[in-house]
């Protein structure tokens, strides 16, 4: 099957680059997507990120620019502004961060000074990188000491997190993560915080999309600061924004700019507004409800057919499951799921005798299969197609992967997936 071309412009001024653009669209059309970190943005979503905003230098912020010829780019960005403090109820906004990585080292640079205490999940238990882990330049900079969940439950122990937050006393706390299946208990990290004397960051990248769909409470009471990337369940562009109380907000702008960036890109501030009206829809609200559902549903599926989940299920959008019992690494699983047009990342399970590289389970989650509008009553076939293909890793059965990938590709074809040329 060939999809029409698009990007007429890029397919006159450059077959190659158009040509794979045109691959991905069909790799993205055709495979069922279940990298929970991803999603697809709505055609909307994609055309404010492709435009001439992108060709506006605009340092500083709306009303206090360094550059002149701000008349439009400020209204854009004051759009964006508004939007993100009403969709999530915060004093202040900052939508100028370039992706989550950098909107956290923001907050060290507000917060903390080189070689200062911080805190957040271990990475192997479901962290993320920037939240104070060793290879990452935060983990360098500063001195990270980490929480991780209880290898009984594969959930957060409070009280093994108010032991270290005493002990070590960091500046800041993170709470949030990039593995985690359950619901984050802001006001449990907000209260061990205050007790430590640390500024509690709460990382909803993962799932800033279910709380402003009302699908997963919002940290806004509880939290310091609250740092989100734009492109996972929030279906926008990739971006970041960090929002916080009135008294941080000096504190955080200064820290982006001129702190940490120069000019933002105001393509994406642009395509960011769009994705904030969007999430302000019912429409968005019924999404990101349908997403978990769709998440307990493939859970429930899963564990019929003898997975083990960590933690046992899901509250949100992401299941980790742990391969061990199925004697298959999560990367051959994930390899082989890949070939049977199921897209997978493997991934670390807590307490995981394997290497990081190589590691035991597999993450998966249900953000843009949601997107195209599959639900609950397709889960269990979903579950089917990963016992299978999983089975077929172990035996080394290429036959059933790729009969997967057409049986995948045929469901996928009922359920076009937003953005893309049908
Ligand atoms: C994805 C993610 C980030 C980083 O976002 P990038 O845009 O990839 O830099 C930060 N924190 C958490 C919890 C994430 O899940």
């Amino acid at each position: 099957m060939t999809l029409p071309l698009p990007h007429p412009a890029l397919a006159a001024a450059d077959p190659e680059l158009a040509g794979l653009v045109a691959d991905e669209e069909r790799l993205q059309a055709e495979t069922l997507r279940m990298i929970p970190s991803e999603n697809y943005v709505s055609h909307a979503v994609l055309e404010a990120s492709g435009t001439v905003l992108q060709n506006k230098y605009s340092e500083g912020y709306p009303g206090r620019r360094y550059y002149e010829g701000q008349q439009v780019i400020d209204q854009v960005e004051r759009l964006a502004v508004a939007r993100a403090k009403a969709l999530f109820g915060v004093e202040h906004a900052n939508v100028q961060p370039y992706s989550g990585s950098p909107a956290n080292l923001a907050v060290y640079l507000a917060f903390a000074r080189p070689g200062d205490t911080v805190m957040g999940m271990a990475l192997p238990m479901g962290g993320h990188l920037t939240h104070g882990w060793g290879v990452s330049a935060t983990g360098t900079w500063f001195n990270g000491v980490r929480y991780g969940v209880r290898a009984d439950t594969g959930l957060i122990d409070f009280d093994e997190v108010r032991e270290i937050a005493l002990k070590e006393r960091p500046k800041i706390i993170f709470c949030g993560g990039t593995a985690l299946p359950r619901t984050i208990d802001f006001a449990a990290f907000a209260e061990i915080a205050r007790e430590s004397g640390a500024v509690l960051v709460a990382d909803v990248a993962h799932i800033a999309g279910l709380i402003a769909g009302g699908a997963h409470p919002s940290p806004v009471p509880h939290a310091d600061v609250v740092s989100t990337t734009t492109h996972k369940t929030l279906r926008g562009p990739r971006g970041a924004m960090l929002m916080c109380r009135e008294e941080h907000a000096k504190a955080i702008d200064k820290a982006v700019f001129p702190g940490l960036q120069g000019g933002p890109h105001n393509q994406t501030t642009a395509a960011i507004a769009v994705a904030l009206h969007e999430a302000a829809s019912p429409a968005f609200r019924t999404y990101a409800h349908a997403v978990v559902a769709n998440a307990r549903a493939l859970a429930d599926a899963l564990l019929a057919k003898g997975f083990d989940l960590v933690s046992g299920g899901t509250d949100n959008h992401l299941i980790l499951m742990d391969l061990t019992g199925r004697d298959v690494p999560g990367k051959i699983a994930a390899k082989a799921l890949d070939r049977a047009g199921i897209v997978v990342n493997y991934n670390t399970v807590p307490y995981d005798p394997r290497k990081p590289f190589d590691p035991s389970g597999i993450r998966l989650g249900t953000p843009s299969l949601t997107s195209r509008g599959l639900t609950a009553d397709h889960m269990p076939t979903v579950a089917d197609w990963i016992d299978r293909a999983v089975t077929a890793a172990r035996s080394g059965d290429e036959d059933t992967l790729t009969r997967i990938r057409t049986e995948v590709a045929a469901l996928m074809s009922e359920h076009p997936a937003p953005g893309l040329p049908v």
